[in-house]
């Protein structure tokens, strides 16, 4: 038994609704939900962490590889310590990370990747999503077009290309322009056999559910069909 973590990568540009999805899926029973963006911005600024975050993606770069990955090790002791994320039996909902190749290398020895989920949309659609959410949820990182371009740019460069070197099979392309509950639904088609498998259900059982008879009380008050 390997002891990495189970995960579901949230794969996406900037814009893709990697964060919302997410975290709608974090509160299902059995999956945690990890983002790299959300541990940084819980980062006092006032401390040199807080700072290099802030100077890196107010710039719309990427933060250093090592800095990322020993802050996101760190950040997972600390959750598994305090007992909100069970690695045991639990999947983890990582968005965010690995965002290039030297983050997908330094990652291999601690993911045991069971499915990614790649949101896709244009390029244009994103833009618009990304400058809503600066005047919504007011991120230094959306406020400027040229902040944005970068970040697209930084995409293309250097994290899609991350998806080649994982098995093909493992990749579930969704379609991120559907609205948000249709996303949801093509994402749990794909989570709910390995939640399954996972749990050590035969899929089938669970789907053939055995027929309901109402007990002969609750006809008699017309209780529910
Ligand atoms: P988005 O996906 O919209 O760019 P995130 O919240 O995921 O937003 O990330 C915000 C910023 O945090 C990024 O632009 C980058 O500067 C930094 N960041 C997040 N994840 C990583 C990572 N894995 N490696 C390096 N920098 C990261």
């Amino acid at each position: 038994m390997s002891n990495r973590y189970r995960t579901i990568l949230l794969f996406g540009a900037p814009g893709s609704g990697k964060g919302t999805q997410g975290k709608i899926i974090g509160q299902i029973p059995g999956f945690y939900h990890s983002s790299t963006g959300e541990i940084f911005r819980s980062l006092d600024l006032q401390t040199e962490m807080g700072r290099k975050f802030w100077e890196y993606a107010g710039r719309g770069e990427l933060v250093p590889d090592e800095f990322t990955i020993a802050l996101w090790k760190q950040f997972m002791k600390g959750v598994e310590f305090i007992n909100q994320f069970h690695p045991e039996n639990e999947f983890l909902v990582l968005d965010g990370l690995p965002r290039n190749l030297k983050q997908k290398e330094l990652l291999d020895d601690v993911l045991d990747i069971k499915a990614i989920i790649y949101l896709r949309a244009e390029r244009t659609k994103m833009f618009e999503r990304l400058r809503r959410r600066a005047l919504k949820e007011n991120r230094f990182d959306d406020a400027s077009d040229e902040v944005i371009n970068k970040r697209m740019e930084v995409f293309g460069r250097e994290t899609r290309p991350v998806l080649d070197h994982y098995p093909q099979n493992l990749i579930h392309r969704v379609d991120a322009t559907m609205s948000q509950i249709r996303v949801l639904h093509e994402i749990v088609r794909v989570l709910v056999p390995l939640k399954e498998e996972n749990d050590g259900l035969e899929i089938s059982e669970a789907v053939g559910a055995t027929a309901y008879a109402p007990a002969a009380e609750e006809l008699a008050v017309g209780a529910w069909d």
